[in-house]
């Protein structure tokens, strides 16, 4: 079977990626042969991953390693435990990966790893057996020069240092640069932990000042009060914008005036993580508050044709993965209200990422103000060149200028490489 581009290959074609590319094509000219090299991932790659269990009974986890596009550099993306992986999710998250490297223009292409499994489910030594079964699999199709992996959902610092050990197990060499997301004593870089939040406060001041808004001014609500909404909040409030809501799954706390938010980090986490100040409100209420900017930072599709309507923000700032559907986002295109979109407000956190293979691979640690500095000069830079994309062409969103300046970025890649004309 030959594909679009006369080689032989798979045949399958990333569906979500697929539509995406045909949707950009409407805005801006893309070839057929230029669409062929992105609707599929170079490489997908996948195992059933046999793990003794404290039982003594061995379970097979199915498991996936996608690399989806290496033009720009080496391969990077997460590893994500859950039930519900499968090799279209893996697939999709590769291609944002890919897209979101480019846009604040590191030196990676894009990757995503998964296994299908319930972590709650796993004893600590499951766990890790799990996670070196997954790097024994997969030691020859990763490495710091060709893919590296990273924390995703319920993965995180103690996984990826029994993954970075047992790939130096496998290949015989000291290699902290293989895996990205370790603990500081391992290699980590510091700053990583409030990353993603830190370069989500940097691009809504650079949004804001294209608006001619102050800080000050400006009331926030965010929805999700994990790693990354609870570090935003904080950032937020330090910097005087109005963070009048905050919520996590059980529901959330409003106060028009703005919520005091070391007090909220007083009161937290006390009883199954319940907010103990503030007027109690549920995420749906949350979701149409009356502010300037709203904020997702949970999960997927928070935003969607069920509740788009009652959305009385000004600006919506995507920190999640994907909280906007795709026709939600069409509505708020169409009725002029501006989604920052999550492959450049959430890309803090894979550039800290790259700044910890730079201090791997140079063995020269940094300071948390060295990396937070080159974090803003980096996030800086992608706002302003998104900036000029957005304003070169009528009425485009902030997600079609992401999408162009990152489609043609690796699309330029592969054509110096002699892999397409253009
Ligand atoms: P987390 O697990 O630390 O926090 C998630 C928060 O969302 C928690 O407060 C949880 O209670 C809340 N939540 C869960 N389900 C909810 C629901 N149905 N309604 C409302 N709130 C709900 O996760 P995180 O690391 O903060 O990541 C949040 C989002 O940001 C995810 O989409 C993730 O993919 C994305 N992201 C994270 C990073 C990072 O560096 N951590 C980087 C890029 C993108």
């Amino acid at each position: 079977m030959r594909n679009d581009l006369g080689y032989r290959g798979t045949d399958t074609v990333c569906e979500f990626c697929s539509a995406e590319l045909d949707r950009l094509s409407e805005v801006e000219l893309l070839t057929d042969r230029d669409l062929a090299m992105l609707r599929q991932p170079r490489r997908r790659v996948n195992a059933n991953l046999p793990v003794r269990m404290d039982d003594g009974s061995v379970a097979v986890f199915p498991s996936f390693r996608i690399q989806y596009n290496s033009a720009r550099g080496p391969t990077k993306g997460g590893i994500r435990y859950h039930p519900d992986v499968d090799e279209s999710e893996v697939d999709q998250l590769a291609f944002l990966m890919a897209l979101k490297c480019a846009v604040v223009d590191i030196p990676f292409g894009g990757a995503k790893g998964g296994v299908q499994v319930d972590p709650n489910g796993l004893s600590v030594g499951e766990r890790e057996r799990l996670s070196r079964a997954y790097i024994a699999e997969y030691a020859d199709v990763i490495g710091p020069e060709t893919d590296i992996p990273a924390p995703d959902v319920n993965t995180g610092p103690q996984v990826m240092a029994w993954m970075m050990d047992e790939y130096e197990q496998q290949t015989g060499e000291h290699a902290p640069g293989v895996i990205t997301g370790k603990p500081l004593e391992l290699g980590g870089s510091r700053g990583r932990t409030s990353a993603t939040s830190f370069g989500g406060r940097v691009i809504l001041d650079a949004f804001a000042e294209t608006r001619g808004w102050e800080p000050t001014d400006l009331d926030v609500a965010i929805q999700g009060f994990g790693n990354v909404g609870s570090y935003l909040a904080t950032f937020l409030h330090e910097r005087g914008y109005n963070v009048v809501a905050v919520s996590n799954a059980q529901g959330g706390i409003y106060d028009a005036d703005g919520l005091d938010i070391p007090a909220v980090f007083d009161g937290y986490g006390t009883e199954d993580d319940l907010f103990v100040t503030g007027e109690q409100i549920t995420n749906d209420e949350l979701l149409t508050l009356d502010v300037d900017v709203l904020i997702p930072a949970a999960i997927e599709d928070q935003i969607t044709m069920s509740n788009v309507a009652d959305l009385r923000t000004e600006a919506v700032l995507e920190m999640a993965n994907g909280p906007t559907t795709t026709d939600a986002d069409a509505y708020l295109a169409d009725h002029g209200i501006p989604v920052i979109p999550d492959i450049l407000a959430n890309a803090g956190g894979v550039t800290t990422s790259y700044f910890e293979w730079v201090q791997n691979s140079s063995n020269e640690y940094w300071s948390k103000s060295k990396v937070q500095n080159k974090l803003e000069e980096q996030m800086q830079t992608a706002f302003e060149d998104l900036h000029e994309v957005k304003q070169a062409g009528d009425d485009r969103s902030w997600r079609q200028a992401a999408y162009i300046r990152a489609v043609d970025s690796v699309l330029d890649a592969e054509k110096f490489r002699g892999n397409i004309s253009r």
